[in-house]
Formats: structure tokens, C-alpha cells, sequence
């Protein structure tokens, strides 16, 4: 059974298909130099419309999460974490994702964590693992 997928737009593809060359790619605006999440024509901040899609790190930290014990959809394996990631590029940069590789009891808060895709059809999901801490 395939993942429900986004509708891909000439607005978002590029974030929901810029892991085929494993970049995570968030609208960026030149104006103010302020990256902003979900993508729009306009940046939300200073109006301007010199906004475009940029890579960033890929690499963040967990905001908050919370542990699914039940499979909403058949696709799905509970337990799975669904959590908030503040990426490193900018205060209050935050996406909604799942924590994936490690077992949910494995996920913490302010956890760092690295971006990674999983491909279905013309969508790069993309997910969130922890990154490998420096004395682990
Ligand atoms: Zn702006």
C-alpha cells in the first residue's frame, strides 16, 4: 500500500523532490535573507517576491515529538515518531517529520538529528535520523 503523497506544485517540488540529489530545499528569500517553511511565491516576513528555493544543512534538532502507537494508515508501523525539527539554519525553522532508523524510545528532545529521504514515486519524504553524537 503506497504512502499517501503530496501534490507536487511548481511551488513545493522543490522541496519534496530535492533529496534525488539529497538536498533538503526550503524557500529562502533574498530580501531579508530569511528562510521560511511551507514554500510560497511571497516571503511571508518582508512581502518580497525574490524569494527561491535553497538547500540548507539537513541537519536540526528535535523540538518536540510525540510517539504513534497506532498505524493511522495501513502503510505505516507503530510505534513511529512524529516530531517538530528546528533545523540548524535558523531559530524557528521547524518541519513536521517523522524520527526514523532508531527505535522511538531512542528519541529525545534537542536531540541532534540529519535529514535523509525516502523515495515513493516523485516524492523525496523527508525524514529525520539521529546524527551520530561525538564520544557515541
Ligand atoms: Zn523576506
Amino acid at each position: 500500500m503506497p504512502r499517501k503523497l503530496p501534490l507536487i506544485t511548481a511551488e513545493n517540488a522543490a522541496f519534496w523532490q530535492g533529496g534525488q540529489s539529497g538536498r533538503l530545499m526550503i524557500q529562502h528569500c533574498s530580501a531579508c535573507a530569511r528562510w521560511f517553511q511551507p514554500p510560497a511565491p511571497v516571503c511571508p516576513r518582508c512581502n518580497s517576491l525574490d524569494v527561491a528555493p535553497k538547500a540548507v544543512s539537513g541537519r536540526g534538532r528535535v523540538a518536540t515529538f510525540t510517539v504513534n502507537h497506532q498505524a493511522w494508515t495501513p502503510e505505516l508501523t507503530a510505534p513511529y515518531v512524529v516530531a517538530i525539527v528546528e533545523l540548524d539554519d535558523q531559530p524557528g525553522l521547524r518541519l513536521l517529520s517523522n524520527i526514523t532508523v532508531v527505535p522511538p524510545d531512542q528519541v529525545r528532545i534537542a536531540q541532534p538529528v540529519q535529514v535523509h529521504f525516502e523515495q515513493h514515486e516523485d516524492v523525496w519524504l523527508p525524514l529525520f535520523k539521529p546524527l551520530a553524537e561525538v564520544g557515541a
